[in-house]
């Protein structure tokens, strides 16, 4: 009897170490075999801008042509599907986005000035949420905007100790670059008005008394704060995580990129290679088992650069880390800050108005200045670069971006770095004489092209003026030197729309519908290819993604009209109906 009871527990040690084992190993499946036809099918390819045709076998793209062609390689195996007169083009890159602060501020409560016209609906969001939050509770209010809530004005802690004498509150400006805190926010983290600054250029402000103003100057004054609402968010995390990343394959983004990733342990790089990876990992999948990872399926790519002070044990060994799906490419540094709290580092002065003055608070003649000592920047490139890692760094005004590209002049002295294609990140007011040295050294901008459409009245009337906010973003002077670059929308900062991206590229046009820089418009080709061939170039990843090419990825954007057609007008009312990543549909419209 005995015997037969130590059997039977056998058997069913057996039986669950096998389950155990097959949902370990198992994942889900790459095959796919697909024809699609009887609609638009746009390369982005010079060679064959066009094809009726495309036969997608196990991911990738087996075969371009007319239909006739293709048809033929149909077996009894093959899905057919017809487009409909729809169009499909190879999925777009969001260039420069960020989903750990996405994923962080996703659920809080918007304040906003896409959505709340005046610093009254601000402020009644904010009371609202006050009086339904019981006492004690952080209250986060993210997307603060002087600029688009037009006569809103930084708040004083007196203020927002009015409005939420209970509460701990914080509100997180739209640029990220400040924040605002009430006394107990202060009190919660143990920041008192003794407390030392982090840097000269991230702080704590102080009125003239000493006493703490409510202001948090960047990030590094941020980072406790930061810790502390991270634990109070904990819980939703993972879900904000995986809704972000749906929200991008809504838009037909097919490849993210996180780029200057904060993180002190390997857990979210964890969760982004589970969640995005080509394969996945045993480990991970036993995690995913007993529900510390949540379910795997197939998501966008996700491509990383870790910030330039990333905690060793982020670090990975080489760029050759990763797969085709995932990867960590290179390094973040941020040479200055946002024109929207007056860190762009200028040649000459912002304007001064009532915007700079009253909004930001700067005082006449302010050119902003460089976050990081130029020899600094030299040594830690080099330390990256000897490792093989890509450099992305932030330069807003047209000092940053000359200085920053005579460091980079500097390290081609010492050796040739055109194989890393160096980035450029946002290069609102890149200097065109710089042009043929950015070229030399193959540098790569990511432009920040929205930038016209939510800020460009602001920058025109109170922070640049007429005559340097004619010169912004020159995007068309790339395409004329014939070199790549990319579009972003820096989410959270705007939302990703990569559609939204395109109409700007092409029309140049503010909210209020003044055109900026007309001679920089593109053709919706040239805006198209930004947001795919020449993204993945940027991305080391052109031999595989970007284009409808025999062998490539089939990753894919499935349109209701062809971008290329529509009244430059109507680009952004263009529909995303479906996107792919591999020939796996991630989004479908319903
Ligand atoms: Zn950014």
């Amino acid at each position: 009897m005995k015997k037969k009871i130590l059997f039977f527990v056998f058997v069913l040690l057996l039986l669950v170490a096998t389950s155990i084992c097959i949902y370990i190993f198992d994942d889900y499946s790459h095959k796919n075999n697909i024809i699609f036809y009887g609609g638009t099918i746009l390369t982005m390819d010079d060679k064959t801008p066009t094809v009726e045709a495309m036969f997608i076998k196990d991911g990738k793209i087996e075969a371009l042509g007319n239909q006739d062609q293709i048809f033929k390689l149909k077996t009894s195996k093959t899905e057919l599907i017809n487009l409909d007169g729809k169009t499909l083009m190879p999925g777009f890159f969001d260039a420069h986005g960020h989903n750990d602060l996405s994923s962080f501020l996703y659920g809080m409560t918007d304040i906003s000035g896409f959505n709340h016209k005046t610093p009254a609906a601000v402020w009644k969001v904010a009371d609202e949420k006050v009086k339904v939050t019981p006492s004690g509770e952080w209250i986060i209010c993210k997307g603060f905007d002087p600029i688009l809530t037009k006569g809103l004005h930084s708040p004083t802690i007196q203020f927002l100790d009015s409005l939420s004498p209970k509460n701990p509150l914080l509100l997180i400006s739209q640029s990220l670059h400040s924040f605002y805190g009430n006394s107990l926010a202060f009190k919660k983290v143990g920041i008192t008005n003794k407390t030392k600054d982090p840097t000269v250029s991230s702080y704590f402000e102080k009125d003239k008394d000493g006493n703490l103003t409510g202001l948090i100057a960047e990030q590094e004054a941020f980072e406790s704060f930061r810790v502390e609402i991270l634990e109070v968010f904990k819980k939703s995390l993972v879900e904000n995580v995986t809704n972000v990343m749906f929200e991008n394959a809504k838009v037909g983004v097919t490849s993210i990129s996180t780029l200057g990733l904060s993180a002190a342990n390997k857990n979210i790089l964890m969760l982004y290679e589970h969640l995005s990876a080509g394969t996945s990992k045993p480990l991970y999948k036993f995690l995913e088992l007993i529900g510390k990872l949540p379910e795997r399926k197939p998501n966008v790519r996700h491509f990383i650069y870790l910030r330039y002070d990333a905690p060793k044990i982020l670090i990975p060994e080489s760029v050759n880390n990763g797969d085709d799906f995932y990867k960590i490419l290179g390094f973040k540094y941020w040479y200055d800050g946002s024109p929207y709290i007056g860190s762009m580092y200028l040649k000459e002065p912002y304007l001064h108005s009532e915007l700079t003055e009253k909004g930001f608070h700067l005082p006449e003649f302010h050119r902003g200045e460089a976050l990081i000592k130029q020899e600094d920047l030299l040594s830690s490139f080099d330390f990256m670069q000897s490792k093989g890692f890509q450099i992305a760094i932030h330069a807003q005004g047209d000092n940053a971006i000359q200085e920053v590209v005579s460091v980079f002049e500097k390290l081609n002295q010492k050796y040739p770095i055109e194989k890393y294609r160096n980035r450029l990140e946002h290069c609102l007011l890149l200097p065109r004489e710089l042009m043929p040295q950015i070229k030399k050294l193959n540098l790569t901008p990511s432009f920040h092209i929205n930038h016209i459409l939510y800020y460009g009245d602001a920058l025109k009337n109170d922070i640049l003026g007429e005559s340097r906010s004619e010169k912004i973003l020159p995007i068309n002077s790339f395409v004329q030197q014939q070199q790549p670059f990319s579009l972003h929308s820096d989410q959270p900062m705007y939302q990703c729309i990569p559609l939204l991206l395109l109409n700007t590229a092409v029309n140049r046009t503010s909210e209020s519908g003044t055109v900026l820089g007309k001679e920089e418009k593109i053709s919706v080709l040239e805006g198209l290819k930004a947001l795919t061939i020449y993204a993945a170039w940027q991305f080391h990843c052109e031999d595989k993604l970007g284009s409808f090419v025999k062998n490539k990825y089939a990753d894919m954007v499935l349109l209701d009209k062809n971008p290329l057609l529509v009244n430059p007008d109507e680009i952004k009312n263009i529909n995303v109906l479906q996107t792919f990543v591999a020939g796996k549909s991630i989004f479908f419209k319903k």
